[in-house]
């Protein structure tokens, strides 16, 4: 009986589809000319893949392993602007030289920019912590050479629940650029949304194993105000929001002594930042380097961190076992 049944819906299948002169079930849709676009840093370049898929092209100008803090463009960039057909930046003060480049890159006409942030209102930059005491001045004694930070915390990307919003914005991007294309984002976004969805469900199931008291971490730069706030961990970072505030953001002195009185034991370095400073720390107090974090670039593809998924995944299961050490 089963065996009759599947015969006779092969019978009404196949003969449809040979039919001579019918045309065949499914046209082959051409495959579009990719469009080009620009990101302004590893992180945005892997988004702009997982929504752009085969329809885009994607540049990046601050590559993998680098900082975009104090990136200086080369003449090579102003030309790979100028070819963008969409130019992809984080904003939040982050890469404000991608908006002085998209100005000197030629006419522009028709060229879309896509501010992944917007919408987001962004976290005020911390305070002064480690009970530093100037004035709340964050970056004294002259280290301002080259800092264009504003008062609001760009590492927004560090919380995967903005990065729902920036998928959207790329989307909408994209879809400005290249209308055709408008159902093809739309999946993707809404496939790789529900991907941040998990990972930062599962994030917050992971930190949670942390025993409160023990989630208490020392960073090179204070790239996990987001991060920090979002699963409820205590972040102290050696230098300010950008790496090019350098040690004088805050005092050495100040530092070791919240590490000794906190008992704190979780130090890491970053994949963008000095490990000098890191390593002086933990040779000073005991504390232990729990490895690297990647907070502002991807690792390169054979590396633990290629992905922006994959970046979050290494860096939470790296916080959670130096934590528990705590
Ligand atoms: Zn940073």
């Amino acid at each position: 009986m089963y065996k009759k049944w599947m015969a006779l819906a092969v019978a009404a299948i196949v003969p449809l589809s040979m039919l001579p002169g019918q045309a065949p079930a499914q046209t082959p849709t051409p495959t579009p000319t990719p469009i080009p676009v620009v990101a302004s840093f590893s992180i945005l370049g892997d988004l702009v893949t997982e929504v752009g898929g085969d329809r885009v092209a994607v540049s990046t100008l601050v590559g993998r392993d680098s900082d975009a803090h104090v990136f200086q463009p080369a003449p090579k960039d102003v030309k790979t602007v100028a070819s963008a057909r969409v130019l992809v930046i984080n904003g939040l003060g982050f890469d404000g030289w991608m908006n002085r480049l998209a100005s000197t890159g030629g006419a522009g006409a028709g060229r879309i920019v896509v501010e992944a942030s917007q919408g987001l209102a962004g976290r005020p930059q911390a305070a002064e912590k480690a009970g530093h005491d100037h004035g709340g001045h964050s970056h004294g004694h002259g280290h301002k050479k080259g800092h264009d930070h504003g008062p609001v915390d760009p590492h927004a990307w560090q919380d995967p629940r903005n990065v729902v919003t920036y998928v959207r914005n790329i989307a909408a991007g994209l879809t400005r650029a290249d209308p055709a294309g408008a159902a093809y984002y739309a999946q993707r976004a809404t496939a790789y949304t529900a991907r941040l969805t998990e990972l930062d469900g599962w994030a917050a199931q992971r930190i949670a194993q942390v025993p409160p008291a023990k989630r208490k971490v020392i960073t090179s730069h204070d790239a996990f105000g987001y991060f920090a706030a979002r699963y409820g961990i205590t972040m102290v970072a050696v230098a300010g929001v950008s790496t090019n505030a350098d040690a004088g953001a805050r005092d050495m002195a100040d530092i070791i002594r919240l590490i000794r009185r906190e008992n704190v034991k979780a130090l890491f370095l970053e994949n963008i930042a000095n490990p000098r400073l890191i390593e002086q720390i933990a040779s000073e107090t005991g504390a232990q380097v729990g490895g690297s974090l990647y907070s502002d670039a991807l690792s390169a593809t054979g590396g633990p961190a290629p992905t922006y998924l994959a970046m979050m995944r290494h860096n939470v299961e790296t916080l959670v076992a130096g934590m528990q050490r705590n």
